[in-house]
């Protein structure tokens, strides 16, 4: 098995091994290939893995901010220095092109790392003066151990993301990545430690969402950070809040691009096809019901068509290739399912649509026109190359219209006109907002979604506030006047 890691997890500062857990095969999509067999952690591999946060977590605080900033931008230099082989590594977990996982992946973990490694040692407290000398002061401090778990698509972003945060506070991480894609976040923790970081600070555990569930329910748990659907979502912040634990719930979308008469037409079918086809789809931000204003319509679907056709589709080890294989078996039979749907429900179809008569799991580059809001296509998160066209009039009613979902993970505007680009933007439901571009998402700026799309933010300045709490101290100068 060609990427069979030396064990299933990393614990304390090194691998760890228990046959005693159910095992379960990697595959690379785009053949089929068993690349590795792994087993899930049992229950002494989540305690030891918990034990071993625990103990790092309080050396690890006590150090200075620059001292845990090093480490941090230490491992994000190793993470570029072999951005390839990592790439590589993620190209065959995951099935994505390596011309998307050379720019995408180790690159963004490593962005992560490094700006919550310069962040590490600014953070302060504040001095706040009170009457007579007397004054607060308050002291940011770490929550404890943080339990990180993953979804499938972006599996070293994803590591990094929640990682570099929580451990620039002083926290301590247990992650358990998706059980589809669990090979790369074990390279994060070798990395980790290379870099200096202690034994037992980021431990990596798998297994399914049993394993997730055991350590969002374990005492010595402070904070939970899930990258997942919606309905896991819900299912984990319950079993979080009943232990009162800090959460950041990084879940599904369903998200509008309108598109206005007056976009530019080349950016704004560049954009659709960004918001809908990198990573064959699976994008939780993806703009999924392209809302397109009726003047616009037609040369907006004809352009779209030509250019979709020029997607370079095949073997993700090669270079050229642009769109690659769906994840799995499964999620390819759901983005079908609801292809069929969509063809049921009266939806156009105007390109793709099929599964690809070859090895591995390819589903074309999918484009539905005359597409109406009731239809299940425009109403549920499919996680795939399926993109919807619907027509609008008025920004006015555009604007009701996309925000008629249950989610608010991300939402997009194309338009020349100033004031209606920024009018629109803030009328949107939705966390992450793109005017004449979509789903960049730099480490510098909050991501993350409203609604039943999730709570808190990660990347940028606020992650910190999700990783730590301030703790205020009165302090003093006067006598203690007490009644009696
Ligand atoms: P999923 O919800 O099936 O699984 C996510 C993770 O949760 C996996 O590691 C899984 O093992 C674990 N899990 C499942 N049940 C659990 C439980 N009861 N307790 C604890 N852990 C449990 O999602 P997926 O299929 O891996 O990923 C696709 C979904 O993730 C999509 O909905 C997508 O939109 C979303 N996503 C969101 C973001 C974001 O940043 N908002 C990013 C990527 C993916």
């Amino acid at each position: 098995m060609r990427f069979q890691p030396p064990a299933s997890h990393f614990v304390d500062g090194a691998r760890l091994e228990d046959e005693g857990g159910a095992p379960f095969d990697v595959t690379y999509p785009a053949t089929g290939e068993v690349i590795a067999r792994l087993h899930a952690a049992t229950p002494a591999v989540i305690d030891a893995a918990l034990g071993a946060a625990k103990r790092a977590q309080a050396g690890w605080a006590a150090l200075t901010g620059t001292e845990r900033g090093r480490v941090l931008r230490r491992a994000a230099e190793i993470m570029r220095d072999r951005n390839r082989d990592l790439s590589i590594l993620e190209t065959h977990d995951t099935g994505k092109p390596l011309q998307e996982t050379l720019v995408a992946d180790a690159t963004s973990g490593a962005d992560a790392l490094e700006y919550f490694g310069g962040l590490a040692a600014t953070l302060t407290g504040e001095h706040i003066p009170l009457a007579g000398g007397d004054f607060v002061y308050t002291r940011r401090r770490p929550l404890g151990v943080c339990v990180g778990i993953g979804a499938w698509n972006y599996p070293t972003q994803i590591a990094c993301w929640k990682a570099a945060p929580a451990l620039c506070v002083g926290n301590a991480m247990v992650f358990k990545p998706s059980e589809t894609t669990p090979l790369s976040a074990l390279k994060v923790a070798e990395i980790l430690v290379e870099a200096g970081a202690p034994p037992g600070l980021f431990n990596v555990v798998q297994g399914m969402g049993e394993v997730g569930g055991a350590l969002v329910t374990d005492p010595r748990v402070a904070k939970v950070s899930l990258t997942g659907s919606a309905p896991t979502g819900r299912k984990v912040y319950a079993a979080a809040a009943d232990g009162m634990k800090h959460v950041t719930m990084e879940l599904g979308g369903k998200s509008p691009l309108v598109i206005f008469d007056d976009a530019d037409l080349e950016d704004a079918v560049g954009g659709a096809i960004l918001g809908n086809f990198y990573s064959s789809g699976q994008v939780c931000s993806n703009g999924t019901r392209v809302f397109v204003q009726r003047g616009i319509k037609e040369r907006f679907l004809a352009r779209l068509v030509e250019r979709v056709k020029g997607a370079v589709i095949g073997d993700p080890m090669d270079e050229a290739t642009n769109f690659g294989p769906m994840v799995s078996e499964r999620q390819a039979e759901i983005v079908l399912g609801y292809v069929a749907k969509g063809m049921a429900e009266g939806a156009r179809l105007v390109h793709g649509g099929t599964r690809l008569d070859r090895p591995g799991v390819f589903v074309e580059p999918t484009i539905f026109a005359d597409v109406t809001d009731g239809m299940t296509i425009a109403r549920e998160e499919i996680f795939g190359p399926v993109l919807s066209v619907l027509d609008f009039d008025t920004e006015e009613e555009v604007m009701a219209r996309a925000n008629a979902t249950d989610l608010g993970l991300a939402a997009g505007v194309f338009t020349r006109d100033l004031a209606r680009a920024h009018r629109v933007a803030a009328g949107f439901e939705a966390g992450t907002c793109y005017i004449n571009t979509y789903n960049l998402a730099p480490v510098e700026a909050p991501f993350g979604g409203s609604k039943m799309s999730g709570v808190g933010r990660e990347n940028s300045k606020l992650a910190v506030e999700h990783y730590s709490e301030m703790q205020g101290i009165y302090v003093a100068a006067g006598p203690v006047e007490a009644p009696y």
